[in-house]
């Protein structure tokens, strides 16, 4: 077949990935479609995966996408007449500690809320469902009834018929050597066979993507590794029904396969692959034997599954996937060019993702925008230095093994670490800071005491950083603690239009007073939350907007777009997120503090609540916006970060006066907790709107000009009591037994689940395990309704008495924030 002049969507890579987008772009209308393969349909990573198609994810909708790609593949052969080799015989997932155990029921009991069928299963009743099994050591399991396996091959050919008997045209023996970008947007791509134009370009080219995106000055941070697996001889009697397994202990999954045994690994330490680039014929290849490197995950199975000791093995397999990261695909558009779309880095579940991936893209494509919340494994998350092929080697080493590794709340990676550090990193360090990362942030969690390890004992239970942090959260509501928050993302916005542009942008009016700081949301054209941010006016026309560290790359890119998206905007944005450095100094005694090391005055007159100004601490001029996230009275200094060391010491050496610690992460995520504030990507996304979150207060409805997605937002004003809302969560339980809440708990309303914890914490104020998350009533949901209901929180398969509200449980009237 020739290639086409032109296409409304070209899709770079004939994976599964690929054709499953070809697939479901055909099946809502958009026919004229070109997939380019390099070599044959399957040729890179697909055509040798194991197959297992889970379905329990970390979240709601991700649970929902693999739930998806279950039901497609289940009805695939029906509709193609192609056969796919899918069968749904379940999984067992198996726990040797009770830690394990734990966390398995904490998944049983999320997945309950996404409607997943999950029995808890006792070692013998495992056996019985796994009669192979030696199960003495195992403490107990879960079973998911509509897990499966697929024959990857069978399917990606499935959905590429699919995809053809609705038009797609799809072309093998063609490479792309080049995207093609002309203003900033994706117009086609250059391949071996010519030029082919298009309205959407779609990266689909896994472990390659890296490569053709560096092309185009765009960053997909995944690197390759090697992922092993064998099959056995056939085994006598192995029944053919028997569910997927997963010894995730002894980092091992296992399949049943026409007889034969296939048993794959996670193993802990992994090996990176293609470090020098991903050869461009590598092609229906394996890479070489490395028996050693799999030898303790055999000796494990050997005694797990006695009948492996007579099994010949017929296969060593040896094939390369893609690792990203932080262990989670990408899609969507891309930050730095548009009309580029892409679904790649998948991590060893593109097949059981892909389905549905295919069909959340595709309609993404369509709409330009995301049908749900899919932030977690949006491309806008990944910052723009990731792609660095060195820290791609360094974190690979370690993420292949964390898909079987204990999911510890809280869990630091132990590789790549280092990558962006603040001016006070030493001086953190050697006040006992135990940093975590985030967004390739060095950050202080949590300060270990003079003489103890700043070393994580992770647990699900309280951790031993608890009384440290406890300390630290004290300090700051009973003193005042020391904050580094450089991380911080920083832009400021000039020009004579940048008023009207964030203001249009912004839900709240930021057309105020030079001074002024403005908490607001950024909303799409649903109303949904897109960004949730403070603006600073400096003048009349600059403004600073500060947002956390992950939504750096995602919220630049989104006030960028709206800034080119008028022709003749006179507005610029600068992101100085590394020349200012910022320090939040909260707590009831940072005003005599501040006041001390300025000498200005920062009463309630002089300087009331979200009003920012000059003070000169040290040497240095330093901005002080009086604003918290700790709900205290506080204030976070911006200053250039080379007089970060100088304020650092000055506010040291005079804060011991007045109490001053330094406190971390963890202390500022449980005071926000207590406090109720919401966090973006937790607590809100884009699929919840500022009256679904309780964040109505921060939208001026009547502002001139209106703003992006009031239309939405009225609409659902006017549209009667809201059904979906934004609680706060509290457990009754006081002893030290109450567990502790980390995400997707179910909330349970008179025996029912209603909703799902978002954030939780430790309240240290409180005493009291907190959270909050949305619940559901058709009816809307009301005070009296809250008020009514007899609430429970599911935690580990055991449901614990609770407490909910709308309000926040610490100082709900802001009396300490505005004292
Ligand atoms: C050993 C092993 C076991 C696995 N087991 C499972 C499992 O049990 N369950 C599961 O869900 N997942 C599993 N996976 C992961 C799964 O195989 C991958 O996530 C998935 O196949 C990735 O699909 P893809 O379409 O993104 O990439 P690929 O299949 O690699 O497809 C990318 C395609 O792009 C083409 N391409 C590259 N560059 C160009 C170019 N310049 N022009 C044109 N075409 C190009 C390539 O030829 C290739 O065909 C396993 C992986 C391995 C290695």
């Amino acid at each position: 077949m020739a290639l086409p002049a032109q296409a409304s969507v070209v899709i770079i890579g004939g994976g599964v990935a690929g054709c499953s987008i070809a697939y479901h772009l055909t099946k809502i209308g958009v026919t004229d479609v070109v997939l380019l393969e390099r070599r044959k349909l399957t040729c890179g990573t697909t055509w040798h995966a194991a197959g297992l198609v889970g379905q329990l994810r970390a979240t709601r909708n991700l649970t929902e996408l693999a739930k998806y790609t279950a039901d497609l593949y289940h009805s695939l052969e029906a509709e193609t007449g192609q056969a796919t080799g899918f069968k749904q015989n379940g999984s067992i997932s198996v726990a040797q500690t009770e830690a394990r155990f734990e966390e398995l029921k904490r998944g049983a009991s999320m997945g309950k809320t996404f409607g997943l069928e999950i029995d808890v299963l006792s070692a013998p009743e495992i056996k019985e469902r796994w009669p192979l099994l030696a199960i003495d050591d195992l403490v107990g399991g879960i079973f998911l009834r509509k897990d499966g396996q697929t024959n990857p091959i069978d399917t990606t050919q499935a959905l590429a018929k699919g995809a053809k008997m609705r038009g797609a045209k799809i072309l093998e023996n063609t490479t792309v050597s080049r995207i093609r970008i002309e203003g900033g947007r994706a117009v086609g791509v250059e391949t071996d066979a010519g030029y082919i134009a298009a309205d959407t370009v779609v990266l689909c080219a896994g472990m390659w993507s890296h490569g053709l995106a560096q092309q185009c000055g765009v960053a997909v941070p995944l690197h390759a590794a090697e992922h092993f697996y064998i099959v056995t001889e056939p085994i006598k009697g192995l029944p053919g029904n028997l569910p997927v397994l997963r010894v995730q202990d002894e980092c091992a999954y296992y399949k049943e396969d026409a007889g034969k045994l296939l048993v794959g690994c996670f193993e802990p330490v992994a090996k990176p692959w293609g470090m020098q680039g991903i050869p461009q014929d590598f092609s229906f290849e394996t890479l070489p034997e490395d028996y050693e490197h799999f030898e303790p995950i055999l000796d494990a199975a050997v005694k797990r599954v006695p009948a492996l000791a007579d099994a010949g093995i017929q296969l060593f397999f040896n094939g390369p996937e893609s690792f990203t990261p932080d262990d989670r695909y990408y899609i969507g558009e891309t930050p730095e060019v548009r009309d580029l779309f892409l679904a790649t880095g998948f991590n060893s579940i593109g097949i059981q993702s892909s389905g549905g991936v295919g069909k959340v893209l595709a309609q993404w494509i369509v709409d330009r925008h995301p049908p749900v919340d899919l932030c977690d494994v949006d491309i806008r998350r990944a910052m723009p230095f990731q792609a660095n092929r060195r820290y791609l080697r360094d974190r690979t080493v370690e993420t292949l093994g964390l898909l079987y590794a204990m999911h510890w709340p809280y869990y630091q990676y132990r590789t790549a670490r280092g990558a962006r550090r603040t001016p006070l990193h030493d001086r953190l360090i050697a006040a006992g800071a135990c940093m975590g990362e985030t967004a390739g942030w060095e950050r202080p969690n949590w300060f270990a005491a003079p003489g103890s390890s700043p070393r994580y004992h992770y647990s699900y239970g309280r951790q031993n950083w608890f009384a440290a942090c406890q300390s630290e959260c004290l300090a700051v509501r009973d003193a005042v603690a020391l904050f580094d928050q450089c991380c911080f993302a920083k832009f400021l916005v000039q020009g004579p239009d940048a008023c009207a542009i964030l203001n249009h942008l912004s839900a709240a009016d930021v057309d105020v007073a030079p001074g002024r700081i403005v908490y607001t949301q950024w909303l799409n054209e649903r109303a949904g939350i897109e960004a949730d941010l403070t603006i600073t006016r400096l003048s009349e026309s600059e403004f600073m907007v500060v947002t956390s560290a992950i939504c750096q790359t995602r919220d630049l890119a989104w006030l960028r777009r709206q800034i080119q998206s008028r022709a003749d905007a006179r507005c610029t944005v600068t992101d100085v997120t590394s020349g200012i450095a910022m320090l939040g100094v909260m707590g009831p005694r940072s005003r005599e503090l501040l006041q001390r090391l300025s000498g200005a005055d920062l009463s309630n007159t002089a300087h009331p609540f979200g009003q920012s100004r000059e003070l000169e601490i040290g040497y240095a001029r330093v901005r002080a916006s009086r604003i918290t996230y700790v709900g205290e009275l506080g204030w976070e200094l911006y200053l250039p970060a080379e007089h970060c060391l100088d304020v650092y010491e000055q506010l040291v050496a005079a804060g011991a006066e007045f109490g001053l610690r330094h406190a971390g992460y963890h202390a500022m995520g449980a005071c926000r907790v207590e406090k109720g504030y919401r966090h973006w990507s937790h607590d809100i996304a884009d699929e919840d709107t500022p009256l679904e979150s309780g964040l109505g207060f921060a939208v001026a409805w009547d502002k001139a000009g209106g703003f992006l997605g009031r239309e939405a937002l009225l609409k659902q004003r006017a549209g009667g009591p809201l059904r979906k809302r934004l609680v706060q969560v509290m457990l009754a339980e006081t002893s030290d037994d109450a567990p502790l809440l980390y995400h997707e708990e179910p909330i349970v309303r008179d025996g029912r689940i209603v909703g799902s914890i978002k954030s939780g914490a430790w309240g240290f104020r409180l005493g009291r395990s907190i959270g909050m998350g949305y619940v559901h009533a058709e009816e809307g949901v009301s005070p009296q309704w809250l008020e009514s209901g007899r609430w429970e929180i599911e935690v580990a398969c055991r449901r614990w008495p609770a407490h909910v509200q709308l309000k926040p449980w610490y100082d709900p009237t802001n009396q300490r924030i505005k004292s």
